[in-house]
């Protein structure tokens, strides 16, 4: 009987019958996710034998819920990632006008999401800008919920930024133009640990070399700055003999420890080019982590195939997404790339712990990649390669998992 994932004494506990609720997604989404679900599924059925299966479960958000309940995100949706904790999203459409500004920004804060993760690796043989793409293999922790996006902006002239601008010109005796926008951005000690320390945790349960906090405090000295000096202090205070910032090992960790050390955001995206293999877990706040893991994505061929979630580790909440579009103008030509999803549901494998499918997930698109089967979007920039549709690519994934 098909159950729903629960969280016991901070551990998930997954049945062998999951519930696991989708959004199939706007544009290109449907034929994406019939391509990634059936991924999915043959790798359960390949690696359990029929013991464990998962229950889809649709849920409605975008256009398609628009259109069924007048509503573009449904109380229903939410309720339900709520109550089966993990779900599968494919990319939905931004409303275009007044009511939410968007959908994906909605259920991270509904659900409070705080970690985006984006995992970045290199398949062999997709193309790429670099010369060595497949030094870049690193897994980015963005915080998800503060910053700018949840800062405040007022408009130049308006009634609020003038009683600002007053209020610091008098308070603080800054000498700031009349004619300035102004931005605020909030930064927490408490969001800026739980991130920290998810990241830390990662890299100490999967065995990673580093973590690096990304920042730009040389600047910004109580907010990012800040951000930094609290991940210090968290490693010293909660991982001791696990994990050990740079300046209390002179750089070299004892054997099994992991060394955080951290590097200003302008001169991180410069070495994630040159020296790559240099860095391996990535922590760093929202708008940083935004520019740097669609930046690190494009070493290693883009949004195409680019994973991603969005994961509260605390109450076990967590949706696993595309990262690209909708791209409207393929809607129904079975055409794009289904990657992205594909490889976010190996992500939620791997989350729900069932690691021997996740590995039938990787081998089998390594597979595909390497014979030179891919979507059109791999095939125009590489020679030699078949050009498959978007199901077809799911059926090559599925017949090399088995491959030797
Ligand atoms: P987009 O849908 O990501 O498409 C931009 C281009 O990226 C496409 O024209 C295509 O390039 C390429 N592309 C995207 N997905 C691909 C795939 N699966 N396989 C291969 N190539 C792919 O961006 P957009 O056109 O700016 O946005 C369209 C809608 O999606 C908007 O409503 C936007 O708000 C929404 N959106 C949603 C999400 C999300 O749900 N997470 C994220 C971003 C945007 P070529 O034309 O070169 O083939």
């Amino acid at each position: 009987m098909a159950e729903k994932v629960r969280m016991a004494n901070g551990l998930l506990e997954v049945p062998y019958n999951p519930i696991v609720p989708f959004i199939e997604g706007d544009g290109t989404g449907p034929d994406i996710w019939r391509s990634a679900r059936y991924v999915l599924d043959s790798a359960v059925e390949k690696a359990y034998g029929g013991e464990r299966c998962i229950e889809w479960k649709e849920v409605l958000a975008g256009e398609k819920a628009f259109k069924a309940t007048g509503s573009w995100l449904p109380d229903e949706t939410v309720e339900v990632f709520k109550e089966c904790l993990l779900g599968l999203k494919g990319p939905l459409t931004t409303p275009v006008g007044g009511g939410i500004r968007s959908l994906n920004v909605a259920l991270r804060q509904l659900l409070d999401l705080y970690v985006c993760l984006r995992p970045v690796r290199y398949f062999p043989g997709v193309p790429s800008p670099v010369k060595h793409p497949e030094r870049c293999d690193m897994v980015v922790f963005r915080e998800n919920t503060e910053d700018v996006y949840s800062g405040k902006e007022l408009e130049m002239g308006s009634e609020e930024a003038k009683k600002l601008l007053w209020f610091l010109r008098e308070e603080f005796h800054w000498d700031i133009k009349g004619d300035s926008g102004l931005g605020l951005k909030p930064v927490s000690r408490s969001g800026s640990e739980r991130l920290i320390r998810a990241a830390v945790e990662y890299a100490v349960q999967n065995k990673r070399k580093s973590v690096t906090l990304v920042h730009k405090g040389n600047i910004q000295k109580y907010t990012e700055g800040a951000f930094r000096a609290w991940g210090y202090e968290l490693v010293k205070r909660e991982y001791a003999g696990r994990a050990v910032g740079w300046e209390d090992c002179g750089g070299k960790p004892e054997a099994g420890q992991v060394l955080v050390k951290d590097t200003i955001a302008d001169i991180f995206f410069q070495q994630s080019l040159t020296r790559a293999e240099e860095f391996d877990v990535v922590a760093t706040m929202n708008l940083n982590g935004d520019y740097i893991s669609d930046a690190l994505a494009a070493q290693v061929g883009g949004i195409g195939i680019a994973p991603g979630a969005n994961i509260n580790y605390l109450s076990g909440h967590a949706i696993f997404e595309a990262t690209h579009g909708t791209a409207p103008k393929y809607a129904g030509q079975d055409k794009v790339n289904p990657s992205s999803v594909i490889l976010s549901g190996e992500m939620m494998l791997r989350y729900m712990c069932w690691n021997e499918a996740a590995d039938l997930v990787i081998k089998g698109v390594e597979g595909t990649i390497a014979n030179k089967t891919v979507t059109y979007d791999f095939a125009r920039l590489m020679d030699g390669a078949e050009c498959v549709s978007c199901s077809q690519f799911g059926r090559e994934v599925v017949g090399n998992m088995c491959q030797d």
